[in-house]
C-alpha cells in the first residue's frame, strides 16, 4: 500500500510530497522524502505498529530532506541518495535549510548508501529500480518501485514542470539541458507507471500531459 504525505501548511514548500510504501503483511515500510513532515510520518508510523526500514531520497533540496535528521534519531533507517546529492545533505547552506531557518542535524554514519549507477534492490518486498539521472540536481534520483509506481522528485508534474535555473531565479547546481533530458526520459520511459511526482497531485499518467496541450513539457524548450 501507498500513503501519500503531502505538505500543503507551509506555503514555501508548495504541496510538497513525501511517500510511504507499507508491506502490510511484514508491516516494514519505505519512506521517499520526507516533504518536511517527519514528525507527523513518526507518528504514523508508530500508530500502525510499522518498521522503518529505509528512506530513498530523490534529491537534496530542503523541501524534501527537512526532518531527516528527526526521522535518523527516532526510527534508525538507511538512507538512499543518490552520490552526486550526498555532500549536500550535510551542508545546510546549500541544502536550504539553513536559508529557511531550520535546525537541521544530520549524522554522517553508516547508515547511508550512495546511488552511483542504474541499480535494483529488493527491500521489504518491494523491487526498487533506482536510476540516477541529474538534471535537477546533479544527483536527482528517479525509483520505480514494482513496476508500478516512479518517484520522480522534481521534474515532471501532472500540470507544471519542476523549477530549473530558466524558471527560477537562484537554482544553484541545475542543468536545464540535463534536466529537460529527465522530463523525456520520463516521458518516453514511465509511460506504463502511476507518476508520484515531488510536489502535486500524485498518481498521474505520462499520458495525461502528452494530451494536455498547455503543459509546460510541451514548450520547456522554447
Ligand atoms: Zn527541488
Ligand atoms: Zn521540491
Amino acid at each position: 500500500m501507498l500513503k501519500t504525505f503531502t505538505n500543503k501548511d507551509n506555503p514555501m514548500v508548495f504541496n510538497v510530497n513525501a511517500y510511504l510504501l507499507i508491506n502490510e503483511e511484514s508491516h516494514q515500510a519505505i519512506l521517499i522524502d520526507t516533504a518536511m513532515m517527519g514528525e507527523a510520518i513518526i507518528q504514523f508510523i508508530y500508530e500502525n505498529n510499522l518498521v522503518l526500514t529505509d528512506i530513498f531520497i530523490t534529491h537534496f533540496h530542503f523541501d524534501h530532506i527537512a526532518t531527516l535528521d528527526m526521522l535518523q534519531k527516532e526510527l534508525h533507517p538507511k538512507i538512499h541518495i543518490g552520490q552526486k546529492d550526498l555532500a549536500f545533505l550535510f551542508n545546510p547552506e546549500t541544502n536550504g535549510t539553513a536559508r529557511i531557518g531550520v535546525k537541521f542535524d544530520l549524522v554522517q554514519d553508516d547508515n547511508f548508501v550512495a546511488i552511483t549507477a542504474e541499480s535494483e534492490v529488493t527491500i521489504d518486498g518491494f523491487t526498487i529500480k533506482a536510476i540516477p539521472f541529474g538534471g535537477h540536481t546533479p544527483g536527482t534520483t528517479f525509483y520505480v518501485v514494482n513496476d508500478e509506481y516512479a518517484f520522480v522528485g522534481d521534474t515532471l508534474f501532472k500540470n507544471k514542470i519542476g523549477f530549473h535555473t530558466k524558471n527560477r531565479d537562484g537554482m544553484m547546481l541545475c542543468d536545464d539541458e540535463r534536466f529537460f533530458l529527465s522530463l523525456d526520459y520520463i516521458v518516453d520511459n514511465f509511460s506504463n507507471y502511476l507518476i508520484c511526482p515531488g510536489h502535486h497531485e500524485e498518481l498521474f499518467r505520462v499520458s495525461e500531459v502528452i494530451s494536455n496541450p498547455d503543459h509546460p513539457y510541451h514548450s520547456m524548450r522554447d
